[in-house]
């Protein structure tokens, strides 16, 4: 798991149950429209009163203190005064401000980044030399070389050629198994292979099965094209992502059509969610459902209803795709977003499930 995924996860699990008001998430491109933080900043602080302003106003000037370090340009801050508590992800694409203030942190924009921007491992490689990078929302993370001073040049003399060759296969073959033992450490569930030549082939001919299983493709290309070669395995993920999202969908298709493994609509998925049976969550990217959220009794509906149903408490209002999501975060669920028409009419949001 990736520093992002465990973040989702951690945010998914906070929850405030005695006030509807503690976490503030804010989604923030610094370099524009820098009078919103103010406007919204005001507008919230007059709408609470007592202990929950309080703990608004106390937050605020953390998330402020805090954007004042010059910590970046674009990024999701989570934070509670009441919790002791601030976090924050760097994004790697602009996205539209937000500022929320709920009983627990508003994870939907950043799940969606993870889906979308998903981490992988990097691999350039010849004969002598390697290189491996740990590439996450669109940009290195972590780089490791490698390199051995393997006989490239002529033989020595008096060396017959069939020897040369010998001994040089066994160099290439053992800084090849250097270059596995390192790649095991730190290898992603996807890796890109890359390099000019037959030598990533032959690379990828020696690795253990379950390293080999998770290249996704071997890229031709010059060992010293670094940049190209980023650019080019990037948008290679991003399409890998999309081809994954239309598959899921598919699949959802195909165990509704014969009655197997799977929940959509609102009611249906919620229900499976909450039961922890959902493996694999599917919701339409910019779909949002108004629903209220009784904090009493956990009652959680699509619609409005001021007093809830069940208990007769004050209910909050919700977007109730939000609550699906972390309810599936929290039982390691795997989420896909997609703009796919089928979802839409399938009631905006669907799931395979573990089990039925
Ligand atoms: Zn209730």
């Amino acid at each position: 798991m990736n520093d992002l995924s465990e973040l989702i996860r951690e945010l998914s699990e906070m929850y405030d149950a005695d006030s509807r008001d503690t976490y503030i998430t804010l989604y923030i491109n610094k370099d524009k429209n820098v009078k919103f933080l103010e406007r919204r900043e005001k507008a919230c602080k007059s709408l609470l009163s007592g202990e929950e302003q309080k703990n608004f106003t106390n937050t605020m000037e953390e998330i402020k203190e805090f954007l004042n370090k010059n910590v970046g340009n674009t990024l999701a801050i989570f934070a509670s005064h009441k919790h002791h508590f601030l976090t924050y992800a760097h994004l790697p694409i602009e996205i539209n401000n937000s500022l929320i203030v709920d009983s627990s942190p508003y994870i939907r924009p950043l799940a969606r980044i993870q889906d979308e921007w998903e981490s992988f491992t990097l691999i350039l490689l010849n004969s002598h030399y390697a290189k491996i990078f740990s590439v996450s929302l669109g940009s290195v993370d972590r780089e490791k070389n490698l390199s051995s001073n393997i006989m490239n040049k002529h033989r020595k003399g008096g060396m017959s050629q069939a020897r040369f060759q010998r001994l040089r296969k066994g160099a290439i073959h053992a800084f090849f198994s250097e270059v596995e033992e390192a790649l095991e450490k730190i290898a992603d569930k996807q890796i890109v292979l890359a390099g000019p030549g037959q030598a990533k082939l032959q690379f990828q001919d020696m690795l253990s099965k379950h390293l080999a299983e998770r290249i996704v493709e071997a890229i031709d290309i010059s060992i010293d094209d670094e940049k190209e070669l980023l650019k080019e395995s990037i948008h290679l993920i991003s399409e890998l992502e999309k081809r994954k999202s239309k598959g899921a969908v598919q699949q959802l298709k195909e165990e509704i059509l014969k009655d197997g493994l799977a929940a959509y609509g609102f009611d249906d998925t919620l229900n499976a969610v909450k039961n922890g049976q959902v493996e694999l969550l599917i919701i339409e990217k910019d779909y949002k459902l108004k629903g209220y959220l009784c904090e009493h009794c956990q009652l959680l509906k699509a619609g409005a209803i001021k007093n809830c149903p069940n208990c007769g408490s004050v209910t909050s209002e919700v977007d109730v795709i939000e609550e699906i999501l972390e309810f599936a975060e929290r039982t390691d669920a795997e989420i896909e977003f997609t703009d796919d028409e089928e979802i839409h009419n399938l009631g905006h949001v669907g799931a395979i499930l573990r089990y039925k």
